[in-house]
């Protein structure tokens, strides 16, 4: 199914481009540009009606230069092999882009999960797991998946659930997926950890004034017009935090259709209008856009691709008004639209960058899962009670006591959460910084996408570098 204008060729083209301004060996190059390993199933399932159907599943492996391999799970009746072997290689680069010691993978069931009740989905998940343990595709040391597009905690704790039954005992079974329930070994921070990951990212681009400047723009994320596609998982965490920081979301687009109001929409009231209704479109205030595609023409400053691949491409891309594209998505957009955003200045900050905050609380939620015990459960105390001896000792100098409110609030040790944010936050600036100076160093000649690839195919790099297997 690999065509040249495939999803997965795209990848490559992007990989191409990086790796002809690095100076590794071809061999070396190749090896890690290529998919190591894809499983493809199929099985059958019994509806809820009695009728059987066959179900098509896939895992992609695409590096193992570091195990496990991870990945999320995506249910989509649009899922194929090209597209699943494509987000298994962005995964590879991903995290050695945020340095989280995993190689890529992503795994894919192709159906349209709103035709399925949650029985059904349950069976299908588990027999999935089933087939995925049966050939060595899934363990904590292993392949480790995660939720993707239509698959949240609730398919992870399926997941764990049948691994557990069927590896009995293990001991860190618990870390065979992760954005698991936290009652089951999930983390705080996880569900919200893409949509963050993505305001921190955008927040650091837009922090530098002569980048800005480059752009037209003022820096800070305060006032900027933003357009967001898709309200799931991370679209909606996205816009959540970026209308927090003061950003105007003129306009919000999902399958059925899109709103836009110039003056700026309110995301929980949106969200409550599509629960109420069914639908984004009719929101009050808002103007309807019936062909939701046409709402990333509109007039912004940052456009926030959160859905799927491809929706920004040769036939739209000359046509965006926007002066920066946050990929939220994996792959959004297409290798001849990045050329021609490239030529008109538009700053794209890439995927492999972007939503990496997901992957990165899934590493966190795994070392957690190794360890057996919760960040800041060792410390937290500690912290509080050694902070409140200095305060009171300052208060007792300066004859100025703090009040028992303020002695809390300055005190607070960092409990999980915290420290699932802090390292989110410190790992989302460093992998800025890295892809910013790697563009420097190339004259700013590069964009950021090369960059972060340049990046990526370097750390890789030295993973084989003692192999002695390469020249
Ligand atoms: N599905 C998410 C992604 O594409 C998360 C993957 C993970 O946590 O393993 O990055």
């Amino acid at each position: 199914m690999t065509s040249e204008h495939g999803f997965n060729a795209q990848v490559r083209r992007s990989f191409d481009k990086a790796a002809a301004l690095t100076d590794h060996a071809p061999e070396l190059l190749e090896q890690i540009r290529e998919c190591n390993s894809v499983y493809h199933i199929t099985f059958p399932i019994k509806r809820d009606d009695g009728s059987i159907e066959t179900i098509e599943a896939w895992r992609a492996e695409h590096s193992h230069h570091k195990l496990p391999t991870k990945g999320g799970i995506r249910y989509s009746s649009l899922v194929n092999e090209d597209e699943v072997m494509a987000l298994a290689a962005l995964m590879t680069y991903k995290c050695a882009i945020v340095e989280v010691p995993f190689g890529g993978a992503k795994g894919g069931i192709k159906i349209d999960r709103r035709e399925f009740s949650e029985a059904e989905l349950e069976r299908i998940t588990r027999r999935y797991t089933f087939e995925l343990l049966r050939k060595n595709f899934i363990g904590p040391g292993v392949d480790v998946p995660a939720p993707d597009y239509g698959t949240s905690s609730r398919e992870m704790s399926w997941i764990v659930d049948t691994y557990m039954t069927l590896t009995g005992g293990e001991l860190n079974a618990l870390g065979c997926v992760t954005g698991k329930p936290i009652a089951q070994g999930g983390i705080r921070g996880r569900t919200e950890a893409t949509g963050k990951g993505v305001y921190y990212g955008i927040r650091e681009a837009c922090a530098l004034a002569e980048d800005m400047k480059a752009l037209g723009l003022e820096p800070g994320i305060d006032g900027k017009r933003v357009i967001v596609q898709g309200l799931g998982n991370v679209g909606y965490h996205a816009a959540k935090y970026l209308q927090e920081a003061g950003a105007v979301l003129v306009a919000l687009a999902e399958y059925e259709g899109a709103i836009s109001d110039p003056k700026g929409l309110d995301l929980e009231q949106v969200m409550a209008h599509r629960q109420e209704t069914g639908s984004i479109l009719g929101f009050k205030g808002a103007e309807d856009i019936a062909d939701s595609k046409r709402a990333l023409e509109l007039d912004c400053d940052i456009l926030v691709p959160a859905a799927l691949e491809n929706q920004i491409n040769s036939d739209n891309a000359a046509r965006l008004k926007a002066k920066i594209v946050a990929e939220a998505a994996n792959g959004p957009t297409s290798a001849d639209a990045d050329e021609i955003l490239s030529r008109s200045g538009v700053m794209v900050i890439p995927d492999t960058f972007l939503n990496a905050g997901g992957v990165t609380v899934s590493y966190f939620e795994w070392a957690k899962n190794l360890s057996h015990l919760r960040f800041g459960r060792m410390e937290k105390r500690h912290e509080e009670q050694a902070r409140r001896r200095v305060l009171e000792a300052l208060g007792e100098k300066t004859s100025k006591p703090f009040s028992e409110e303020q002695l809390k609030e300055l005190s607070h040790g960092a409990g999980e959460e915290d420290l699932v944010h802090s390292g989110l936050e410190e790992t989302m600036c460093v992998a800025y910084e890295q892809m910013r100076s790697t563009r420097a160093e190339h004259e700013d000649k590069t964009d950021l996408r090369t960059a972060a690839f340049i990046n990526a195919i370097d750390k890789i790099a030295v993973c084989y570098a003692d192999l002695g297997i390469f020249p």
